[in-house]
């Protein structure tokens, strides 16, 4: 692979906390190895339309507290065509950009695996409140994510407690159950809901407020991921009419999405900005960046989207044993 000079850095899809962290570690490690850095506005959509401006260490001052994405992302219908893809490579190369960091989620990686093959050496960091890209254990925004809905639940409790009531709150997640189950599991719910698992009305949502009943459990928290393919407002029903318990929804949204990223947050995003850099200044590329037993690794690209998604096993039967 031929020498990099400039690396190119976008934010692409859902936006993350901890976002600005790595394009901060990015610039800052590009400067430190004597390399140029392009910052590209609005993801892969800016790329192709040009939006891209040399960055200097100080453009990130003040960056790392803040949420969100300075780099502002977007999506883009025409990257995904081939001709696209071929389209962001010309302009990448127009602007003297030879090595490319994306930072986002798997929508995003396959964005970063296609312009991989058009001859870009692109670099993956992982980026998405959802934690799930199935090679990593980690990705950035997910610590910050939890955190809020986990602050939020515990509010939800108090009033919860106050009332007797159950209270069925949806976190986010449409194809992967992790927030869900981390949340669920540090905020003591009776049931947990997730995508990747069928629901038994009776044997994940009856059994275990039975089993707090007879215990002298007057309150309920039931943690429903958003992909899971059940009416809330029928399961609402459902529960008041087999357990004469009022039950209440809500719905956490975007709150999940936003605030300023927690230490791991920041601490992780800039490890793997960093790396990103090291790895282009050494002429690698098509690489994607995770955390595997708790360190950061980096892995073939191509290898790493080939992966299923398989959930958390260990956190679902945990989250059984405590509800009993
Ligand atoms: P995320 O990266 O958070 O998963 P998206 O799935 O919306 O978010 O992807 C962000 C962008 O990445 C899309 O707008 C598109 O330009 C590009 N992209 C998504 N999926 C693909 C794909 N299968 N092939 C190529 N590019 C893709």
């Amino acid at each position: 692979m031929s020498e990099i000079h400039c690396i190119g850095v976008l934010t692409s899809g859902g936006d993350a906390p901890g976002m600005n962290a790595a394009i901060r570690a990015v610039v800052r490690s590009a400067k430190y190895y004597g390399l140029r850095v392009m910052g590209i506005k609005n993801g892969y959509e800016g790329l192709l339309h040009g939006d891209v401006f040399e960055m200097d260490a100080r453009f990130v001052s003040e960056t790392m507290h803040r949420g969100g994405t300075i780099l502002k992302t977007a999506r883009s219908k025409e990257f995904k065509e081939i001709e696209g893809v071929r389209r962001a490579v010309t302009e990448a190369k127009y602007f003297g950009i030879d090595g490319l960091v994306v930072i986002g989620g798997d929508g995003s990686f396959r964005g970063a695996r296609d312009l991989c093959m058009e001859g870009l050496p692109t670099i993956g960091i992982p980026g998405t409140i959802d934690n799930d890209i199935p090679y990593t254990e980690y990705t950035i925004g997910f610590d910050t994510a939890i955190n809020t809905a986990k602050e939020a639940v515990d509010k939800i409790r108090d009033t919860a407690s106050s009332h007797s009531r159950c209270n069925i709150i949806k976190v986010m997640g449409r194809n992967s159950g992790n927030i869900a189950l981390n949340v669920g599991i540090a905020a003591g719910a009776e049931a947990i809901l997730i995508p990747e698992k069928e629901i038994d009305f009776e044997q994940d949502i009856i059994r275990p407020i039975e089993q707090g009943r007879d215990r002298n459990k007057k309150h309920f928290i039931i943690i429903m991921a958003e992909g899971v393919k059940a009416d809330v407002t029928e399961l609402e029903k459902k529960i008041e009419a087999e357990m004469g318990i009022e039950t209440r929804t809500t719905i956490l949204g975007y709150v999940q999405r936003g605030g300023s990223p927690t230490v791991l947050d920041r601490v992780r995003a800039s490890e793997m900005g960093c790396r990103a850099v090291q790895l282009l200044k050494e002429g690698i590329g098509n690489r994607i960046i995770g955390v595997k037993n708790n360190e950061i690794f980096d892995m073939d690209i191509y290898e790493g989207l080939e992966m299923p998604n398989t959930p958390r096993e260990d956190l679902i039967e945990l989250s059984k044993i405590l509800s009993i």
